[in-house]
């Protein structure tokens, strides 16, 4: 009933961006109830520095929200009214960074310090649309605040004084459990399309509220995510499918039309019952293992989003290109180049991607590759794919159970396993005699390119066929 009270009044007053930000309420640490000890020493140390020659430093934006609400922060920012060149000069391991926003990185032990200097309130260089593309002015913590995104994100801890200064009610917001932009929508989102993936994060990963304003204008202004360097959006994304809640992300984008200019097969995707579900359990088993505290690797993680593509692409290209297999390799890269159209994803990540999906084949004949394939660089993310595939009832699950065995297995089990093949497994079809006849033929053409090639059954049981089986053929 509170919190419902609290809300309204806090919807009745809209965030106001006022010229030279206003004044900030200053509150002790009985009020918000953060202890210094819960910043990182790092963190405490640069601030603690900075403060000793004379300036103002802060914990600001993630870190101090996240405390806040009860999440540990990822990382620990420090704001500032020194310049970077002040900034630098104070710390012997630090180093300048970035055109756009310049910034310092202050390096205490293994920890990094992100360290910015207070933005100033003045209009930044802009593009036709509206969109930031220089902010290197500098001002008042006032100013800075207000430049900032949501009010959640615009408070200062001093850990020294140990107290907070909110310019945007940012502390009442958070208590509430509502995400609030600071000024209007539209301009915020004009200025920095990112802005909008920023709210559907932020809203998911933390359990906020989106504010009605703060969500009106996304779908309207959605488009404008295809004037973002790809690079950042890239960026941006990795962040969103890391964030320990991409499922629920991905399902809010999908929601408020943001993935379009993302990961435009997406809707394709989710549109087909077998994508849908093998999305799903993918994303399912990312957030645990990110609430686990385990990483995700971001190549694993496009394989799976892009995977059923490339299988109805796969088919498609069947009807062009005689050869299975040359029509698996096509639709691999003609899946990564319309994603890469829009969302700039690096050689490195596109190699992994293409690793893991080139390894699913292989996988289905594991008298032929199994020895070999076990030593594979990419052989447990393949793995771990692999049996992602059982889990959403693409392809019988007996197969991942086998290769789990026989890559933990002795010699000697081994020999026994490879008379044990599983069910589906490729090499179980079609005998030897096929096996040999083609390897008359095999002479041209290389090992790696035949390498889990040829059979023309899928692997998932007869009579259910699936996208993963027309993988398998390849
Ligand atoms: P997290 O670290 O959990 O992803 P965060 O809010 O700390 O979330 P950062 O990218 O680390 O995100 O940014 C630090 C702070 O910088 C934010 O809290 C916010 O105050 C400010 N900020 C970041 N991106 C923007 C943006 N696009 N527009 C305005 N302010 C931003
Ligand atoms: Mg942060």
């Amino acid at each position: 009933m509170i919190r419902n009270f609290i809300r309204k009044v806090l919807r009745r007053r809209p965030v106001k961006a006022q010229k030279g930000g206003g004044k900030g309420v200053v509150l002790a640490a009985h009020r918000h109830g953060i202890h210094r000890g819960r910043i990182s020493p790092a963190a405490f140390n640069v601030c603690d520095t900075l403060q000793r020659r004379g300036f103002q430093a802060f914990v600001v934006g993630g870190a101090v929200r996240d405390l806040l609400l009860g999440v540990t922060p990822k990382d620990f920012d420090v704001a500032t009214n020194a310049t970077p060149e002040e900034v630098r000069a104070a710390f012997r391991r630090s180093r300048i960074i970035g055109r756009r926003f310049r910034i310092v990185h202050v390096m205490q032990g293994r920890e990094v310090i992100e360290v910015t200097t207070f933005r100033s309130g003045q209009e930044a260089k802009t593009d036709e649309h509206g969109r930031i593309l220089q902010d290197n002015e500098f001002g008042t913590q006032a100013e800075d605040a207000m430049r900032r995104d949501f009010t959640a994100n615009a408070l200062y801890y001093d850990p020294l004084a140990e107290h907070i200064v909110d310019y945007h009610h940012g502390v009442a917001d958070i208590e509430a459990r509502v995400l609030r932009i600071i000024g209007n929508a539209a301009t915020r989102y004009r200025e920095d399309p990112v802005r909008m993936l920023r709210a559907v994060r932020l809203g998911a990963k933390l359990g906020l509220e989106i504010d009605e304003a703060v969500r009106a204008p996304i779908r309207e202004l959605a488009p404008l995510l295809g004037n973002v360097p790809g690079a950042r959006l890239l960026e941006e994304m990795i962040k969103l499918l890391q964030c320990g809640h991409a499922l629920a992300c991905v399902r809010q984008l999908r929601k408020e039309g943001l993935h379009h200019g993302l990961l435009p097969l997406l809707d394709v995707i989710l549109e087909q019952p077998a994508g849908q579900r093998f999305v799903r359990i993918a994303l399912e088993n990312t957030d645990e293992r990110v609430r686990a505290g385990k990483s995700v690797a971001p190549g694993f993680l496009f394989a799976t989003l892009l995977w059923h593509e490339v299988l109805v692409v796969r088919e498609a290209r069947k009807a062009h290109v005689p050869v299975a297999q040359q029509a698996f390799f096509e639709a691999m890269d003609i899946v990564l180049g319309r994603q890469g159209d829009k969302l700039a994803i690096t050689r490195r990540i596109a190699t992994d991607i293409k690793d893991i999906w080139a390894l699913q084949p292989r996988f289905a004949r594991p008298a032929r590759n199994a020895r070999r394939l076990i030593h594979h660089p990419r052989y447990r993310a393949g793995w771990d794919f692999l049996r992602l595939r059982a889990e959403a009832g693409e392809i019988d699950s007996a197969l991942p159970d086998w290769w789990h065995a026989f890559a933990h297995a002795s010699e000697e089990e081994r020999n026994q396993l490879m008379q044990n093949l599983p069910p589906g497994a490729k090499d179980n079809e079609g005998g030897r005699r096929r096996r040999r006849r083609r390897s008359r033929r095999r002479s041209a053409r290389s090992e790696a390119q035949l390498d889990g090639q040829g059979a023309d059954t899928p692997v998932t049981q007869p009579g259910a066929p699936t996208p993963a089986a027309a993988c398998e053929e390849a």
